[in-house]
């Protein structure tokens, strides 16, 4: 099966090449010169355009930043969708708003195409392990089609829904973590204030009420937990600025649907203070800093 992929960042180039090990036949575009460079060390083939990729493609993979991105990809006279052949199935993997995949979906389903959003959650590191999990809106017979691929990349596939849902779940999970980033950050520094150990305190947590995925599995106080950003000067993980973005999606698209979220505009007001002190491409529990006392 021939599979275009356009998007080799550091998300997409993984995951590529992951689909190339598992024996599909791919080929790759990027914007950027030393992506492409990167794709075709390591063995991978490319076009000389992202229409050219798609061009004779079964399916059509898209990694790219943002929803602009993905708009003047695959719309208008020069994008995807009026090039493809008839057939071919589109899979959006970037994080975009959810209105905007539903707009590019439905575009595609007027030209008899069909399309589904199956972005991600596992960062780099379950890119480049293929330990991905993917959120995926669409048809029940696209994501079947797309299931073959998508195991190539990633361990769990979780259908939401139609268009968009896939985008929605991703936004409403990246809202609470990081929330719940702030909220753990909050409990630690005020159990640090009065003088308590952070690793003692994490592990009653961890055993009552206030138990959560950050406390359990990325605790952003250095020293209580091996193997995590905040052992390493929170370097590696995910950046701040990813998690702005990822807020950011989900506070204008809680205006566009009339839904309340107070707890998730702070924390986008937080991490946004926290980037703009020039800690965006720190990991996203750094946070914990700037809630140190003054
Ligand atoms: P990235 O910026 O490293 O990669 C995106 C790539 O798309 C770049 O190489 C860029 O040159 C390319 N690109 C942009 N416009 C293009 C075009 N018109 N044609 C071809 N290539 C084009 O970003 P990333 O970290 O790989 O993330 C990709 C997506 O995955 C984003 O939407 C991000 O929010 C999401 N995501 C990232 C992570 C992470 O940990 N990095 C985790 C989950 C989800």
């Amino acid at each position: 099966m021939s599979i275009a992929f356009i998007g080799l960042g550091n998300m997409g180039l993984p995951m590529a090449l992951n689909l190339q090990r598992a024996g599909f036949d791919v080929l790759g575009f990027d914007l950027v010169a030393a992506q492409c460079e990167a794709f075709s060390s390591a063995g991978g083939k490319l076009a000389a355009s992202a229409n050219d990729a798609a061009a004779h493609a079964d399916i059509v993979i898209t990694m790219l930043p943002a929803s602009r991105h993905v708009q003047s990809v695959y719309l208008g006279e020069a994008g995807l969708i009026a090039h493809v052949q008839p057939g071919t199935l589109l899979i959006d993997c970037s994080t975009i708003a959810p209105q905007v995949s539903r707009e590019v979906a439905a575009a595609a389903q007027a030209r008899g195409l069909g399309m589904i959003d199956a972005p991600v959650s596992g960062g780099t590191g379950g890119a480049q392990a293929a330990t991905l999990t993917f959120m995926i809106g669409g048809e029940a017979a696209d994501v079947d089609r797309a299931r073959p691929l998508l195991q190539a990349m990633g361990k769990n596939l979780f259908h939401a829904g139609t268009a968009g849902a896939g985008q929605t779940v991703k936004i409403c999970n990246n809202m609470l973590v990081g929330m719940l980033m702030i909220g753990s950050s909050e409990a630690l520094r005020l159990g640090l204030a009065n003088g308590l150990d952070p690793k003692v305190l994490s592990d009653v947590i961890s055993k009552s009420s206030g138990r959560n995925w950050v406390i359990d599995n990325y605790n952003p106080c250095p020293g209580t937990m091996e193997n995590v950003p905040s052992a390493r000067g929170y370097t590696g993980g995910f950046s701040v600025d990813l998690m702005l973005k990822d807020l950011g999606l989900a506070v204008e698209n809680a205006l566009g649907v009339g839904a309340a979220v107070p707890m998730g505009a702070l924390a986008r007001n937080l991490f946004d203070l926290h980037s703009k002190a020039g800690h965006g491409s720190l990991d996203f529990a750094s946070v914990f800093d700037l809630l140190a006392p003054r």
